[in-house]
């Protein structure tokens, strides 16, 4: 069964659950003919559903804003909208998109602390008031262009603690700075209510947000002091999603809570929220990719220089043989993540292959760039052109930061749930409104879907048709 989520994307909902490399494989096998190579995405949002249950469980206190940035997806903002989250935007458009999944402006948070000016006159515009800022410039131009903004300063937390990718080389004010940012907000006739910090993605220490809310506990007394009235305090984001990661939500959470208890007990009445990205979209999603190209070197060369390996040609009969195999996406697609996000990717054979012989294989993208290397170094058993690759753990920062340099497709998402996990989101419709939404297709048979205005639909008492007035 499929149900449509608006914004052209329709979810498949699975009576029980299935492997990911049977969902791939159920995939392939009903493709039309001219994209039978391409690329494509799986994206379970069940897997969303539950990271929200985990959440709600371990840090109930915590109301979570989602941060668009990293998986900006209508299918992923929908489920998240659903399940009553809130959102961290940092641009217009992204306030946008998810005002026009009907989230009240109160439920969002403009978490970026350098501001585009018509960003700013955006937000006033559309009632998006909690804003976060780290600089003196910032004020002021807010001061210009929403002079009631709810403002919440953003603080440089420690940063000896290990994480994927530093934050605060870019934002936050040091907290020895932030008693003149404050007087200069007073000054201002600014509206300061809150702290904020973001401890970096992918947090590997949870030690980090130990200490972070220690010092936001102090820049909050200072702005107490100044007689501002501060109510709220944001934990950022940091919380980590993948299957792999190298510390759990879990041992997190607990931290956190330790640390709020002792500087923000329950009894404060701060409100707490958090910015996390990663932790609900990274291990819901898996890229599957095909072998468009395959040479093969000799492993010497292979393992002493992988940049050089192409010019090094085939192996002789007494050399061992390394493989490079050429897939449909790369980093300049879903994979800018390793640069952009120190990711590491782990890449699995689609086809059963577990008693073959492993040789030295190296992965590369699509485009003509010496640098679109997937992974440089891996074991995998030999392979042939037109066999699938699948990578887990593909939701965050992947597609978002995506190009098509070369001309190269961006990957196709499908989305899944498995029925019970969805029905606790999005109850099973009456029978007369799933009649009405499967006639849909056949009555606009050739358009897309997101032509149509579901608001238009009407509904017909003897229960025998649907009207669309388009
Ligand atoms: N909040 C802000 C302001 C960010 O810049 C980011 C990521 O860059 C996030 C939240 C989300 O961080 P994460 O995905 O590590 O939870």
């Amino acid at each position: 069964m499929k149900q449509y989520l608006g914004n052209n994307c329709t979810v498949e909902i699975l009576p029980f659950e299935k492997s990911k490399q049977r969902l791939i494989t159920d995939k392939l096998e009903c493709r039309g003919l001219e994209d039978t190579e391409d690329a494509f995405f799986i994206g379970d949002l069940g897997d969303i559903i539950h990271k929200h249950k985990a959440w709600v469980s371990l840090l109930p206190r915590i109301q979570p804003f989602y941060a668009v940035k990293c998986n900006d997806s209508p299918a992923v903002l929908k489920t998240l909208a659903e399940l009553g989250t809130s959102f961290d935007c940092a641009s217009k458009a992204e306030i946008e998109k998810v005002l026009k999944l009907g989230v009240a402006p109160s439920r969002i948070i403009f978490a970026n602390p350098c501001k585009q000016a018509s960003f700013i006159r955006y937000a006033r515009k559309t009632h998006v008031s909690m804003m976060t800022f780290d600089n003196e410039a910032e004020l002021h131009k807010i001061k210009n262009l929403y002079p009631d903004a709810k403002l919440v300063l953003r603080v440089l937390p420690p940063s000896e603690f290990k994480v994927q990718c530093e934050l605060g080389i870019k934002f936050g004010c040091h907290p020895k700075d932030c008693y003149h940012l404050l007087k200069v907000a007073k000054g201002l006739g600014l509206n300061v209510f809150g702290v904020s910090f973001h401890v970096g993605s992918g947090c590997e220490d949870a030690r980090a947000f130990e200490a972070a809310i220690s010092v936001s506990r102090k820049v909050f007394d200072q702005g107490l002091e100044l007689g501002f009235k501060m109510t709220l305090l944001d934990i950022g984001g940091g919380f980590p999603g993948q299957q792999s990661a190298p510390i759990s939500f879990r041992e997190i959470a607990a931290v956190v809570k330790q640390a709020l208890a002792e500087h923000f007990p329950e009894e404060s009445r701060v409100r707490v929220i958090a910015e996390p990205g990663r932790y609900f979209v990274a291990s819901a999603f898996t890229l599957a990719v095909n072998i468009i190209a395959k040479r093969v070197v000799a492993r010497e060369a292979e393992t002493s220089s992988p940049g050089q390996v192409a010019s090094l040609g085939e192996p002789t009969k007494d050399q061992e043989p390394a493989y490079m195999y050429y897939v449909n996406d790369g980093v300049y697609g879903s994979f800018n993540c390793l640069l952009y996000d120190h990711a590491h990717v782990t890449a699995s054979v689609l086809q059963d292959c577990e008693d073959e012989q492993p040789f030295t294989s190296s992965i590369w993208g699509p485009t003509c760039d010496g640098l679109d290397c997937i992974l440089q170094k891996v074991l995998l058993p030999e392979l042939n052109i037109g066999q699938w690759l699948y990578f887990e753990d593909m939701g965050a920062y992947t597609m978002c930061a995506a190009s098509s340099f070369n001309g190269m497709p961006k990957p196709r998402c499908h989305y899944y749930a498995q029925t019970e996990t969805w029905h606790t989101v999005f109850p099973a419709k009456p029978k007369k409104l799933e009649r009405c939404i499967c006639a849909i297709p056949q009555m606009k048979a050739g358009h897309e879907c997101g032509d149509l205005d579901m608001s238009k639909l009407t509904y017909i008492p003897d229960d025998t048709c649907t009207k669309v007035d388009l």
